[in-house]
C-alpha cells in the first residue's frame, strides 16, 4: 500500500463560476505541479470537459476521476464520481433531459479539447436546479457505478447539511466533503467517511485542500474500497 494525494473536487472552465484558464490541460499540470496523484474535474452538471481531460491525464500519467456535480431539486450539491467518462456522459445525458437551455450565460461555459483550443459553448443552464431530488441523484449514481459524495456538507449554499439542516437517513452518500476539521472530526466519529476537496474554480486554489489515501494505485476501484473502509484501503485525513 502507498499513500496517495487526491483532490476530488475541481471545476474546468466549463463551470460558470469558474476562471477561463481553467482548461483541463492547465489545471491537470498544476495539479502534478502540486504533488497530487488523483483528481476528479468535476463541473456543474456537465461531463462535457472531459474527454479532453482524459486525454491529458493520459499524457501526464495523473489519475482522472471522471465526475460531475449534480444541483439537486433541493439545491443541494452532489458529487458523482465515476470509472469511466461513458459512465458520467450516461449522467450527463439524464441531467440534460430536463435542464434549461440558456444561450445568454453560454459565454462563460466553455468547452476545449486537449490543446486549449475552444471547441464552442455549452447552451445549457449549467448552474440551475436539475430535476432530481437528493434521494434520486444519489440512486442515479449508484445505479451507473459511481460513488456519491456530499459536496462541502457543512456551508450554507449547496452543502446537505446547510441546507436541511440534517443528513437525510434515507440517502446513502458514500462520503462527504467537508470544509472545517472540527466538523470532520465530528462526523468521523459518527461513523461518516469524510473527504476534503479544494472546490477550486482558480488554478491558485487546486490542491489547498487534498484527502490522503491509503491505495494500492490511483485508481476508482482503490477509492471506493477506501470509501468503504475495506481491504486495508483508508482515507487517512
Ligand atoms: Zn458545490
Ligand atoms: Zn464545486
Amino acid at each position: 500500500m502507498q499513500l496517495f494525494r487526491a483532490d476530488l473536487h475541481v471545476h474546468s472552465c466549463l463551470s460558470p463560476c469558474a476562471e477561463l484558464d481553467m482548461t483541463p490541460s492547465r489545471l491537470l499540470r498544476r495539479a502534478q505541479e502540486r504533488g497530487l496523484h488523483m483528481v476528479a474535474i468535476a463541473d456543474h452538471n456537465s461531463a462535457e470537459n472531459l474527454p479532453a481531460a482524459q486525454k491529458v491525464a493520459r499524457q501526464l500519467g495523473i489519475s482522472l476521476i471522471p465526475a460531475l456535480e449534480i444541483t439537486t431539486r433541493e439545491e443541494v450539491h452532489v458529487l458523482a464520481l465515476f470509472e469511466t467518462l461513458s459512465a458520467a456522459e450516461r449522467l450527463q445525458e439524464r441531467i440534460y433531459a430536463s435542464l434549461p437551455l440558456d444561450t445568454q450565460g453560454a459565454e462563460h461555459q466553455v468547452l476545449v479539447n486537449e490543446h486549449e483550443e475552444v471547441l464552442g459553448f455549452c447552451p445549457r443552464a449549467l448552474l440551475s436546479a436539475t430535476q432530481m431530488g437528493l434521494k434520486e441523484a444519489v440512486a442515479e449514481v449508484h445505479r451507473l457505478g459511481g460513488l456519491a459524495v456530499a459536496s462541502h456538507a457543512e456551508r450554507e449554499g449547496f452543502g446537505v447539511l446547510g441546507v436541511l439542516g440534517f443528513l437525510p437517513p434515507d440517502v446513502p452518500f458514500d462520503a462527504l466533503e467537508v470544509l472545517s476539521p472540527s466538523v470532520a472530526q465530528e462526523l468521523s466519529s459518527q461513523g461518516h467517511v469524510c473527504l476534503q476537496g479544494s472546490d477550486a474554480h482558480h488554478l491558485r486554489d487546486i490542491g489547498t485542500r487534498c484527502s490522503l489515501l491509503r491505495l494500492r494505485g490511483p485508481t476508482f476501484r482503490e477509492l471506493a474500497l477506501a470509501l468503504r473502509r475495506a481491504q486495508g484501503r483508508a482515507v487517512l485525513r
